[in-house]
Order: C-alpha cells, then sequence, then structure tokens
C-alpha cells in the first residue's frame, strides 16, 4: 500500500507490480500479470536452470515504482510510505535459439543475437538451501503451536504465549490481550509502540487531543497519561488502513490487559510490527487538524520506535461487522476476509 502525503491530504493506492531485477534491456521491463495469475514454485538447490543474479538495488526499483503511481498526483509530495509491503524475487524463464525466447509464451523477445552470444557469460545466482522447516512445538512449554495458514506468529494455547520464527528459532512477543465476556468474541491483534517523537508535543493524551483538536475539555489526568501509539496487526484495503488506525490510536486502549493470549477466536497477525513502525508517521499525519497544519508540522517530524506489545482487542462478531463500541471501531467481515489475499 501505498500512502503519499500531500500538503492537506494523504492519498492512498494498492500496489501489485513486478519490475525486472536484472539491468539489461534483451529482457522486458516486466513480466506483467503473470506473478500474480500463474502459480508460482519455490526455487530449491535442484531447480533446473540459470538463475541470473538481480543486479538492480530493490531501493532503485522501488524508487521507479514510487515515481511511476505518484506522478499524476497534485503538488509536492511531502512524506511517502510503504506500508505492508512484500518483496519477491520472481524468476520467469527464457531461452536462446538464436534470438531471446519467452519460454512461457515460446515466443522470441528479441531481434537475432550475435554469433558469440552467450547468456553464461551473466552473473548466476546460486540457491544454496532450498526451504527450511521449524518445529511448531512452543518452545516453553513442548505444547503444539496453532496458527493458520497465513499468520505471522504461532500462538500456544496452554501456556498462552506467542510465537514469531526468526532464522531457525522461535522468538516469544511480548503479548497482552483486553479480557471481556461474551460468546460471539473474536480478537483481533494491534501493535501497540512505545516511541520518542521530535517536531511535535504528542507525549500525553492531552497532547493528543491538542493536534487532532478533539471537542474535548483537558484535565489534569490528560497531561499525565502516557500516548502510545497504536498501529494494525492484519491486513486491511488501504482505504480502510488509516480510519482504523486513527480510531483506534484516539481511543487509546488503556485498560487494565492480562499477559499473553484470550482462550476465545483470535484473527491472525498478518502484518509484521517493522510495517506497523512504518504506518506511524502517515497516523500522525492523519491525526493532525486541521489538515491545513501538515505542511508545516509534517517535515520536522521524526519518530523512534522504542518497545512494542502485541495487543489483542475483543471484538462481537454480529451478521456484517466486528464491533468494538469500546473503541467506536466496526470492521467490515468481508472486506476483512478478501484483505487476507492482498
Ligand atoms: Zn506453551
Amino acid at each position: 500500500m501505498l500512502f503519499s502525503c500531500l500538503e492537506k491530504e494523504i492519498r492512498h493506492r494498492f500496489v501489485d507490480v513486478s519490475q525486472k531485477a536484472v539491468n539489461l534491456d534483451l529482457f522486458p521491463a516486466s513480466v506483467g500479470l503473470r506473478s500474480q495469475a500463474l502459480k508460482l514454485k519455490f526455487v530449491t538447490p535442484e531447480s533446473r536452470g540459470v538463475f541470473l543474479k538481480p543486479t538492480l538495488p530493490f531501493e532503485e526499483v522501488l524508487d521507479m515504482i514510487d515515481r511511476r503511481f505518484t506522478a499524476q498526483l497534485p503538488g509536492p509530495i511531502i512524506r511517502r510510505s510503504h506500508i505492508g509491503d512484500s518483496l519477491s524475487i520472481i524468476y520467469s524463464p527464457f531461452h536462446v535459439d538464436k534470438k531471446l525466447y519467452d519460454s512461457v509464451l515460446n515466443q522470441p523477445v528479441s531481434p537475432d543475437l550475435p554469433e558469440d552470444f552467450d547468456i553464461s557469460g551473466l552473473p548466476e545466482w546460486k540457491q544454496k538451501r532450498g526451504l527450511n522447516f521449524l518445529s511448531t512445538l512452543c518452545p516453553h512449554c513442548g505444547w503444539d503451536l496453532d496458527g493458520q495458514q497465513d499468520s505471522l506468529v504461532l500462538n500456544c494455547r496452554n501456556c498462552a504465549s506467542v510465537w514469531r520464527p526468526i532464522k531457525d528459532n522461535f522468538v516469544k512477543l511480548n503479548t497482552a490481550h483486553l479480557p471481556e465476556k461474551a460468546d460471539d468474541l473474536i480478537y483481533l491483534p494491534f501493535w501497540r509502540i512505545k516511541g520518542n517523537i521530535s517536531g511535535v508535543n504528542l507525549d500525553s493524551y492531552a497532547d493528543l487531543v491538542r493536534l487532532a483538536n478533539l471537542p474535548k475539555v483537558i484535565q489534569t489526568g490528560m497531561e499525565k497519561a502516557r500516548f502510545h501509539f497504536w498501529a494494525l496487526a492484519f491486513k486491511v484495503r488501504p482505504q480502510n488502513l488509516l480510519p482504523l488506525t486513527r480510531a483506534i490510536t484516539l481511543s487509546q486502549p488503556g485498560e487494565m490487559f492480562s499477559p499473553g493470549v484470550p482462550s476465545a477466536p483470535l484473527h491472525p497477525v498478518t502484518l509484521p510490527l517493522k510495517e506497523g513502525v512504518e504506518s506511524l508517521e502517515m497516523t500522525v499525519a492523519d491525526l493532525i487538524r486541521p489538515k491545513s497544519r501538515m505542511a508545516e508540522l509534517l517535515p520536522g517530524i521524526q519518530i523512534e520506535p522504542k518497545s512494542f506489545l502485541l495487543v489483542y482487542l475483543p471484538f462481537h462478531q454480529k451478521h456484517h461487522d466486528l464491533v468494538q463500541p469500546k473503541f467506536n471501531l466496526s470492521i467490515n467481515r468481508n472486506m476483512l476476509a478478501h484483505a487476507r489475499n492482498i
């Protein structure tokens, strides 16, 4: 999801593109819709063929994509964020028979090549190891870990812990939940992030009231209540991301959390902490009221995340929506189901 902060508004769009990673004019600029439409396989050491080494740095490719997708925006872009991005190297097959052929379509994509053209002279990339498997037993108590196919973390129902795979191990995540009793509950995951922010005062709840120009009278307790950043730990459509983040950030859930995961059903964590951190600048931009102050405040704002907590918040499963009246939140169930495929 590409977010661009302009002088008085934030624009968003969904981006799913491929861009050639080899710096050679010979090959087409992208694989088009193929990366979305065809079934892909993992590359393993046994995969046949010569795999060319990517020679264009990802930052350069990302910059080209950004320019392509923001060229039509009116006015200067003050800040830009990529939220929920995932990068894959996709190999598409070609072969040489006087010309260069796209091996999927078996059609030439180049004029006749010089007699001495030798594809084996190009830098090659060697896949050293294949897929890696980890035993899904709780490192703490030995119980079977739970998780859905798209989940980035696994949960232990026995000791209520949450684990994230890093390289060949599981690392325990700081996790809490807000206890609630009802028959129709599902818990959604959020990242609560503590951090230092400079360029604008946002240390307390009172600062938040002032920044967002909320219709509230500042009371003494509000100056002492510490402000926390909140970010979604689950995928939504780009148009839903900032409104939901704004609602949860303004609510500042601060009730007594219980440690670990609840026993009720859980929605999987599908947005990693890194993406939560990436969303913080846009969250602050989106809080600013009146909007005319965005251009003045944003360029000076720096956020340095310090610590985090994965918080599961309870929602009631209604016919069309998941609702949490305490935080004024309502999330469309269809949207949530579709967003899992983003
Ligand atoms: Zn356990």
